[in-house]
């Protein structure tokens, strides 16, 4: 793969060491960071020198729960007005999700993932629905993956809301992909068992899920408790919390993501916290499905680990945080409060999320040893940037600017604004318009 040097920019570590670097270069090699030093210090010869003075240097963005199948939705008029979240969902997206087809599968990943190139996010754990085009969906979105060049964990959304043969077909698709990143670990790729969510899912199909699971050393991608309605099904045909039956199903665990968690009790909070199970929490989605917000800083006090995803509303997570921010301060009354469990999500929880599929890799910080992968922000502050204003300039400057290189794996997939990849982004999107009209026909 050979040598990148990236030479004069204002490096930001993140990770433990959390260090603000003006004027120092980083070297990649095969893949990794070799080296972090001041740039007069670090004038060696590289395959490829970038010039990154006027930019900030930092960690990709992570995206803790996504769903690329939206993408084609984009524009589409046609589903009736929701009442409320079960509303969204059966005039929406489980019409959406029953029409496509493996390709419309393909090409919205390919179209969600440039995105993603595009706002500097590097790695996305995704959650897969496609209940016509089960088989294969995850090999097709692992071929858009490998060709755009970012890291993925994928995953097959398992439901009962369909027929017995489709949810057999979502435990069948989930192992293989399963077994596939087994059998040939690619370092682009990782997988979880995906579980749509606990009131769609009996106990029977959950226990086969999670035998399965087990047999394999995988975690489970769930949806938890993201509208009220999760919790009064739950009470209502099982007598128990949504967690708790999770919990005594053998759902939860450190390599388990619950996205949303936005109808948890203290006691749920505390069996999220004892189980090590990460919350991916999704503001924007939340806002606009009209279901309430996460209680992040009451989630992080109770030692749960919380991460950012963007439930496919963008790819821009620094977007997700600043939404993040502002929600939390209309739900709390109050301007001040949840300012640094909110940046954590995103910079620390994202990372941790990262470091359980991506063990050691150093995913969401850089450091010697660790992935290169990168993004340079276009940015000359205006104030002092350092250590302890850096939080600010992310929500207010370099959110504000444009991504200018994104790097993965020491592979540079965008430089100048310019894509490299063999990709044509025009043509792409041609073909996802002339797909979406034909979604759209069987919606
Ligand atoms: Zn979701």
């Amino acid at each position: 793969m050979g040598s990148l040097l990236i030479a004069g920019g204002t490096v930001v570590t993140l990770g433990e060491a959390s260090r603000v670097l003006p004027d120092h270069a980083v070297l990649c090699e095969n893949g990794s960071i070799t080296r972090i030093a001041p740039s007069p210090e670090l004038h060696v010869p590289a395959d490829e020198t970038l010039d990154a003075r006027g930019k900030v240097v930092m960690p990709g963005f992570i995206n803790a729960h996504t769903h690329f199948y939206s993408t084609l939705v984009r524009g589409l008029t046609k589903a009736e007005p929701a009442a409320g979240f079960q509303e969204v969902l059966e005039h929406l997206w489980w019409r959406l999700d029953r029409a496509l087809e493996p390709e419309d599968c393909r090409l919205s990943a390919l179209v969600a993932l440039l995105e993603a190139v595009r706002h500097g996010t590097t790695t996305l754990i995704d959650h897969h629905a496609s209940p016509h085009a089960v088989r294969g969906s995850l090999d097709a979105l692992a071929a858009a993956v490998a060709r755009v060049g970012v890291r993925a964990c994928l995953c097959y959304e398992l439901s009962d809301r369909d027929d017995q043969a489709i949810a057999a077909d979502g435990i069948a698709e989930n192992v293989a992909f399963l077994e596939r990143c087994a059998r040939g670990p690619d370092p682009h790729l990782r997988a979880l068992f995906g579980l749509h969510a606990a009131f769609t899912l009996s106990d029977a199909t959950l226990e086969r899920a999670v035998a399965e699971a087990t047999r394999l050393g995988a975690g489970f991608h769930v949806h938890v408790a993201e509208a009220a309605t999760d919790q009064e099904h739950s009470l209502r045909e099982h007598g128990v919390r949504v967690v708790e039956r999770l919990n005594r199903l053998g759902v939860l665990g450190p390599k388990t993501i619950a996205a949303h968690c936005v109808h948890v009790d203290e006691r749920e909070i505390d069996l999220l916290a004892a189980t090590g199970t990460a919350v991916a929490h999704c503001p924007q989605s939340n806002l606009n499905n009209a279901v309430g917000v996460a209680d992040v800083p009451a989630l992080t006090r109770r030692g749960v680990v919380v991460g950012l995803g963007t439930d496919a509303m963008t790819e821009n997570m620094l977007e997700e945080l600043r939404a993040a921010l502002w929600v939390r301060h209309l739900a709390a009354g109050d301007p001040s409060t949840g300012w640094s469990e909110t940046l954590a999500t995103l910079l620390v929880g994202n990372a941790a999320i990262a470091d359980r599929l991506w063990p050691g890799a150093g995913l969401g910080e850089l450091r010697e040893g660790g992935a290169a992968d990168l993004v340079l922000i276009d940015y000359h502050a205006p104030t002092p940037l350092d250590e302890t204003t850096f939080g600010g300039h992310l929500v207010f400057g370099l959110s504000q600017a444009s991504v200018d290189t994104t790097i993965v794996a020491g592979r540079v997939l965008m430089a100048g604004k310019r894509l490299r990849l063999d990709l044509d982004e025009a043509a792409l999107a041609a073909q996802a318009r002339e797909r979406s009209r034909a979604l759209w026909e069987r919606f």
